[in-house]
């Protein structure tokens, strides 16, 4: 082994695997068709791998949904719910629902945008070798050697796959999942020795739970894990790989002392793993598979750089192995597919078929001891001395907004809002008409006249929409926007999108992230003619709607050659001149989305103080530019705020809307104990199903919120942004929001609104 990768995209250069996927699921192909489809692009991912001289290459890093539920399925830990189903059936409900069942629970892979399937375990969880011989990693193995492809199956570890999993409903309060190790390894010893029968000579297993903090216990857990492991008699050679930061020295001591044979650290995302592994003296004996090309962001890697590094790891390990520092799952898949970037970016840029050449480069290098790469390195990002000169001399006069008790006091003066004021977060439903004259305008096929026309008769029923309901602040309707982010970066210099830059997000959910290159900075007003339409329409305040500076670094892929905290201010810049520019042409109440939050959170604790420092100084600065009279809102979409409710008061919006109905209103008091004082929407009703929540529902929720907040801090809105929605559904519910506001209101205050 002198080269590998750890993973590679699943998805196929123009989607094969999501139009297969969608096919089988609208009955259109059969099961054995879409088996069929996951064959040939497992073959063609290999061959290609081959083809670009990989030494080492990874297999069962296909998944027709997600890794994390394959291994569900893999070791039967399949809920009794599903248990009637079988086959595709059964795969499918644990992952999307069917008629009945409800789907087990997605969240994101650490701090990544992918999302895996969260296995759900219970004391009464038996774990065993579902499928025997058959078993998916034994497949795919057996499938690429008879294509004459030798593979490295890979595994999540059986410690991160517990620390992802999630009790079950109905578990006792002191189950953890990690109870369940022993009955696990079994599982896992199985398959190792079924693997060696087969032929395997190395199994990787992933354990990236390695790279955030863990407990003693946890630590202790895993050497007892790869202890059991180390010592089977009949299995192939074990590769644990680790990715996405710096492990601990106790894990890695751990790993030192056993018999694993090789050890995997990314020194992308973790710089100070070689500290680390010099701090337990090296890895002797083992090894060392260096991630140096950079998995998960789409710049070309310094190949001098990533020689430079392994070569520094050569006196602390047995071999070296050159790798990329996570699977290339989260990039694209082909540079070469992109004709219209500009070259000036192209240049910079390496997908994954490129990473895996760059991987390939720099092993050669190595182990021929030539200069790495002499190709001309890459172009430089662009520097806009105006943006640079101009957050230079903002300084300190950014740094937040005046008293909140003044600016409540100007605010009510100004909007004349009731208590329990009414409002929603943005979107409203995007019809098919409004894809299609969207789609149609990018096509070239309608005019821009046209399309504009368009776009304010949505905007005009959308407010008389409102208006007819009774809602107190409304919103023009983000119709003019497919994604929140995209439609900025398309705006903003500094930005550019991808046609076919497709990266796996869940299932057959995938999403394109704009490319953040150079320096920000806004060429022209992006939203003010919408508002200003909207706002025309009404004598009640129209919300401006904006996209914060964190959600729009974490949905893109961002430029790594300065610190993010850099980039986030340009980005808020450019921001602030928007609000200025909204500010001014009458907009009084301005939300700036900020769901990507927690997102972005750094995975150990050290990290996360500082990057709350930037996080927060980036939404100031974008944010307190206002008049006391304007009313800044943010929202974000989601309700565990545990590690954040000091970042949520720090942002020091006028209100906060945030998902609530699924707990029950219980954020709120969280919010206040956290010491929360501004405005507060707790969403009334959960926007991600169709159903019509009833007035009392609503009500009851409003009630159960006024007993952590007064009433003239309550917001009244829905979890989420509209736009998933269909109008029948979405009418009924805000009409019964309106209803249920207007009824607490009169309770409370007297007066009906
Ligand atoms: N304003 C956006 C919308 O309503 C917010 C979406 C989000 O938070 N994800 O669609
Ligand atoms: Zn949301």
């Amino acid at each position: 082994m002198n080269t590998t990768i750890l993973g590679y995209p699943r998805i196929g250069p123009r989607r094969e695997l999501k139009f297969a996927t969608e096919d089988f699921w609208a009955g259109r192909i059969d099961a054995d068709a879409l088996k069929a489809k996951g064959a040939e692009l497992r073959a063609d991912g290999w061959t290609s791998l081959r083809d670009a001289g990989l030494d080492a290459i990874p297999s069962n890093t296909f998944s027709f949904y997600d890794q994390v539920l394959d291994t569900s399925v893999l070791v039967d830990a399949v809920p009794d719910r599903y248990r009637h189903l079988t086959g595709f059936d059964r795969y499918f409900a644990m992952a999307r629902g069917a008629q009945d069942v409800p789907p087990l629970e997605m969240t994101k892979w650490f701090d990544t945008n992918y999302h895996y399937i969260v296995p759900e375990l219970g004391p009464g969880t038996r774990f065993r070798l579902a499928d025997g011989s058959a078993a998916k990693p034994l497949v795919e193995y057996r499938e690429a050697k008879a294509l004459g492809i030798e593979t490295r199956p890979v595994l999540v570890g059986p410690l991160s796959y517990l620390l992802l999993a999630k009790p079950a409903e109905g578990a006792p309060g002191d189950f953890r999942t990690l109870d369940l190790l022993d009955g696990l390894i079994d599982v896992y010893a199985e398959v190792l020795e079924r693997l060696a029968g087969s032929g395997a000579g190395w199994v990787q297993l992933d354990e990236p739970a390695l790279v955030a903090d863990r407990s003693d216990e946890e630590i202790a857990a895993f050497a007892r894990a790869y202890a059991r492991l180390g010592r089977l008699t009949s299995r192939p050679r074990l590769m644990v790989a680790t990715y996405f930061g710096t492990i601990g020295a106790d894990a890695l001591r751990v790993l030192a002392g056993s018999r694993v044979e090789a050890v995997g650290l990314d020194f992308v995302a973790g710089p100070d793993n070689l500290d680390v592994l010099a701090s337990v003296g090296g890895l002797p004996r083992k090894t060392l598979v260096a991630g140096v090309v950079d998995g998960r962001n789409v710049w070309r890697a310094d190949q001098g750089r990533a020689k430079a590094t392994c070569a520094a790891l050569l006196g602390l390990v047995d071999q070296v192995v050159v790798s990329a520092s996570c699977s290339l799952l989260h990039v694209p898949i082909d540079l070469d597919a992109e004709t219209s970037l500009d070259p000036g970016v192209r240049g910079r840029l390496a997908f994954a078929r490129q990473k895996v050449a760059e991987v390939v480069a720099v092993g050669r290098a190595l182990r021929e001891d030539v200069p790495a790469s002499v190709e001309a390195s890459a172009p430089p990002a662009g520097v806009d001395h105006g943006v640079r000169a101009r957050l230079e001399s903002l300084g300190e006069a950014a740094a937040g907004r005046g008293d909140r008790g003044a600016r409540f006091a100007a605010q009510q003066d100004e909007l004349g809002l009731p208590a329990l004021a009414t409002t929603t977060v943005g979107s409203f439903p995007q019809t098919p008409e409004i894809r299609r004259i969207r789609a149609d305008y990018r096509a070239g096929r309608v005019t821009a006249d046209a399309y504009t026309r368009a776009m304010k008769d949505e905007i005009a029923r959308v407010i008389a929409l409102q208006e007819d309901l009774g809602l107190d602040v409304l919103v023009h309707g983000e119709p003019e926007r497919n994604d929140m982010v995209q439609y900025f970066a398309e705006q903003l210099d500094g930005y550019a999108t991808t046609q076919y830059g497709w990266v796996q997000s869940y299932g057959s959910r995938y999403v394109r992230p704009p490319i953040l290159h150079s320096d920000v900075a806004r060429p022209r007003p992006m939203t003010v003619e919408w508002a200003t339409y909207a706002q025309s329409l009404t004598s009640k305040p129209v919300k401006g709607m904006l996209t914060g500076p964190v959600t729009m670094l974490a949905w893109s892929f961002v430029r790594d050659d300065q610190p993010l905290a850099d980039t986030a201010r340009q980005l808020a810049l450019a921001l602030r001149d928007e609000i200025a520019d909204l500010e001014a042409a009458g907009i009084r109440v301005i939300q700036v989305d900020e769901p990507a939050l927690r997102e972005l959170l750094p995975l150990r604790e050290a990290g996360r103080p500082a990057y709350m420092e930037w996080a927060v100084a980036a939404f100031h600065l974008a944010t307190s530019g206002v008049a006391d009279t304007t009313q800044i809102h943010t929202h974000m979409c989601y309700s565990e705020f545990g590690e954040i409710i000091g970042t949520i008061r720090a942002l020091d919006a006028d209100v906060t809307s945030v998902e609530a109905a699924r707990s029950h209103m219980e954020l709120v008091a969280d919010l206040r104990d956290g010491g929360y004082e501004n405005g507060i929407g707790p969403g009334v009703y959960d926007i991600h199903s169709p159903r019509v929540p009833g007035a009392d529902e609503i009500e009851e929720n409003l009630r159960r919120a006024l007993r952590a907040v007064e009433p003239g801090r309550l917001w009244v809105n829905p979890d989420c942004g509209l736009k998933t929605r269909a109008y029948p559904e979405t009418e009924a519910s805000l009409r019964n929001l309106v209803t249920a506001a207007r009824r607490v209101r009169a309770d409370v205050t007297g007066v009906s609104g």
